[in-house]
């Protein structure tokens, strides 16, 4: 029996090797030599066995595997750390005749006549700096000032593109390496995910730059692993161990140790040579898979570029030159005031369809009432559009010269163009603040059901809005009680009206066509799919359904924090603003509006029709009321190090169903940081600030007293 265990160990321990090293290889070939040999579903099967592997063997964790990507630290916040090497930002130009000045400066300073440069294409993304310790990632920060930058190594951690450990087959691995790069969205994943916002109604990410940044400060490094980053490197800052003379010979290296470069970065004899590759760039850059604004050209080698040194702003070895953005001319032929879920009014310009940047585009978004006096921008102007990497374009100037009188001045609605109430104003934001109004209603089915709230597959925008137009929804309990036979014939009398609006055919003769069949063959696949999903999603629990009800100030994680806290929505209707206000994260202001809330006869109607619609209100996040007198309850806890009783993620998961909030960095507010072998800055930081230190054995003792 022990023989067969030991057996059964060792083959586990074999696997677990295989896997991880069959991993990073695939990552490695995929990332930085564009070669894959698996699929991404293939991919993710590895992954999973790999994972219930190293679940059931937890003696075999190691913090570098695969699956350790997202350990589960979700970050409360970013602390910022000073860059060993400042981060400057290279000079722009936008002109060829400066990009000569530049280079016949940099000939005069260094007193010859020719130079070797490097030139790569500037992507379009958020600048990072990787630090690998003895080839091990341990620390990523954002450019930040370029003096100091934000800690946002968990989630870089999330990005495939990125190893965790440098690969040393080929090369000694340096003792310190930092790498600057550039991490960005590829298109085709910025243009799914806007793709995907909108159906969810969620603000669309205005270019993939923006996209890019607001996934490095998410909160959650799963939503970083799902969103498919790349990163290629283009710098560096303090090397240790690492013998390179240029740029060229840096770049070949990085791509030896298994990080991701340019494959489009080439060396140029001289500036003339660099010149015709960036005039032909222009026109290649269109069909690249990422945006790129210009590109970088610099002096390769190290030599020189110590020599000609920096000026206080930017390195004077390395020049950005920048293409223009592309613009066209086109008309305003009408703004539309939208009413978004929170009540905000916001104005969207609809022009005559022109081509831009490779895409035809109608609609820009015009900001708020302020930008367009601003411009005093008039119905019926000749407007310039521009797409610079923007995939929502912006209105850049009127063209005055093209004023003919008679275009129509613009004014900000009085009323909310959907229930007519008088609107609020804040500063340059417009609001309707009607409870009840019928186009926040609209806006907040769709975000109820949405996946990350109620999660109601099939229920996308527009077929929200044809079930509200047919009258099928008018609370948010309507979504579980709905009626097959009536989807299916608000569904169906809406395309048969829209066939026939198309073919220019009689609408009703279509519908009663379409109703007789219907009642042949019966509701169908897509109306018995929604019930079913409504159905499915009644025992998401407390808190999803408290994300989902677009309350002020409760979003994804004070949703939690309410439920975690609260057993169900009896009592958490009964909580007074002090019970409100002791709750992580939840201030005076916050505390004061949710408790408003709470009590309002509004509220109690919205509980009490979901409670009749048979949604669970009760909260998943808390199993034990015993919870509550737990150590940990309220507790801010850190994990740092290597643990060897128990793995980081099942760790993170007991504590906080035993009520501590897991963070992802030490501050003021931590309670406690738990720290294992190899344990590093944070465990310094503690240190510093006095926080509570415990080893594993402390940690033990009082999971076991926590029961
Ligand atoms: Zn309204």
């Amino acid at each position: 029996m022990v023989q067969q265990d030991a057996d059964k160990h060792s083959k586990a321990a074999t696997r677990i090797e295989e896997l991880r090293a069959l991993l990073h290889r695939a990552n490695r070939a995929y990332y930085v030599d564009a070669a894959p040999f698996m699929s991404d579903g293939e991919f993710d099967v590895l992954l999973t066995e790999l994972s219930t592997l190293e679940q059931s063997h937890p003696e075999l964790h190691d913090p570098h595997s695969p699956t350790m990507r997202v350990g589960g630290e979700a970050s409360s916040g970013f602390e910022s750390a000073p860059h060993r090497v400042p981060m400057s930002s290279i000079g722009n130009t936008y002109s060829l005749a400066e990009f000569e000045t530049w280079y016949a400066r940099a000939l005069q300073l260094l007193g010859v006549s020719e130079l070797t440069l490097f030139g790569d294409p500037k992507i379009d993304g958020v600048a990072l700096s990787l630090r690998y310790e003895q080839g091990v990632l341990v620390q990523a920060l954002t450019r930040g000032d370029g003096e100091k930058g934000d800690v946002v190594t968990a989630n870089v951690r999330a990005i495939r593109a990125i190893p965790l450990r440098l690969d040393g087959t080929t090369r000694a691995i340096p003792a310190v390496l930092e790498v600057r790069g550039e991490v960005y969205m590829p298109t085709s994943v910025f243009n799914s995910i806007n793709v995907e916002r909108e159906r969810e109604g969620d603000e669309l990410f205005q270019n993939a730059r923006n996209a890019t940044s607001g996934t490095l400060k998410s909160k959650d490094p799963k939503v970083v692993a799902d969103r498919r980053l790349a990163f290629s490197a283009h710098g560096r800052g303090e090397c240790e161990g690492l013998t390179v003379a240029s740029h060229a010979e840096f770049l070949r290296a990085l791509r030896e140790l298994g990080i991701p470069v340019s494959p489009l970065g080439s060396t140029f004899a001289s500036q003339h040579e660099a010149a015709l590759a960036i005039e032909k760039f222009a026109h290649a850059r269109g069909g690249l898979e990422f945006g790129v604004d210009g590109m970088v050209v610099r002096v390769d080698s190290f030599a020189l570029q110590e020599i000609l040194g920096s000026t206080a702003k930017s390195p004077r070895w390395a020049i950005a030159y920048k293409y223009p953005a592309e613009q066209a001319k086109t008309i305003l032929l009408d703004v539309v005031w939208q009413v978004g879920k929170g009540g905000t009014i916001t104005p969207r310009a609809t022009m005559q369809p022109v081509r831009v940047a490779g895409s035809t585009i109608q609609h820009a978004t015009l900001h708020n009432i302020e930008e367009i006096q601003r411009r005093d921008l008039r119905i019926g102007d000749t407007v310039l559009v521009e797409k610079a990497g923007e995939v929502i374009p912006q209105v850049i100037a009127v063209v005055l010269e093209a004023r003919t009188g008679r275009e129509i001045p613009i004014e900000a609605p009085t009323h909310c163009p959907a229930c007519q109430s008088e609107v609020e104003k804040d500063g340059p934001k417009i609001y309707c603040t009607n409870a009840a109004c019928s186009a926040q209603f609209r806006e907040k089915v769709k975000w109820f059901v949405g996946r990350d709230q109620m999660d109601v597959d099939g229920l996308g925008g527009e077929i929200i809005d044809r079930l509200i137009d047919a009258g099928l929804i008018a609370s948010f309990a309507d979504v579980f009680l709905f009626d097959a036979m009536r989807i299916a014939r608000a569904l169906t009398a809406a395309r048969a009206a829209e066939g026939a609006e198309k073919r220019g055919e009689d609408a009703q003769e279509r519908i009663d066509k379409a109703f007789a069949k219907l009642e042949k063959d019966g509701p169908g696949a897509q109306a018995l799919g929604i019930i079913a999903a409504a159905e499915a999603s009644k025992s998401r629990g407390l808190g999803r359904v408290l994300a989902g009800l677009g309350i002020r100030h409760i979003g994804a994680s004070a949703a939690k924090t309410l439920a975690r806290r609260f057993k169900d929505a009896n009592e958490l209707m009964r909580a007074t603003e002090a019970d409100l206000e002791a709750l992580d994260d939840f201030g005076e202001v916050t505390a004061s509006s949710v408790s408003h809330w709470l009590h309002s006869s509004a509220a109690q109607t919205i509980f009490a029709e979901l409670a009749n619609a048979g949604v669970d209100l009760t909260s998943k996040d808390t199993s034990a009321p015993a919870m509550l007198n737990s150590f940990f309850n309220g507790k801010t806890v850190v994990i740092t190090g290597t643990l060897e009783t128990i793995s980081r993620s099942a760790l993170t998961e007991q504590l906080e169903g035993l009520g501590a909030k897991v963070a992802g960095s030490v501050s003021k507010k931590t309670h406690i940081v738990i720290a294992g072998t190899e344990a590093g800055s944070k465990l310094d930081k503690a240190i510093e600030l006095g926080v509570e230190v415990w080893d594993e054995a402390r940690l033990q003792q009082a999971l076991a007293a926590s029961g």
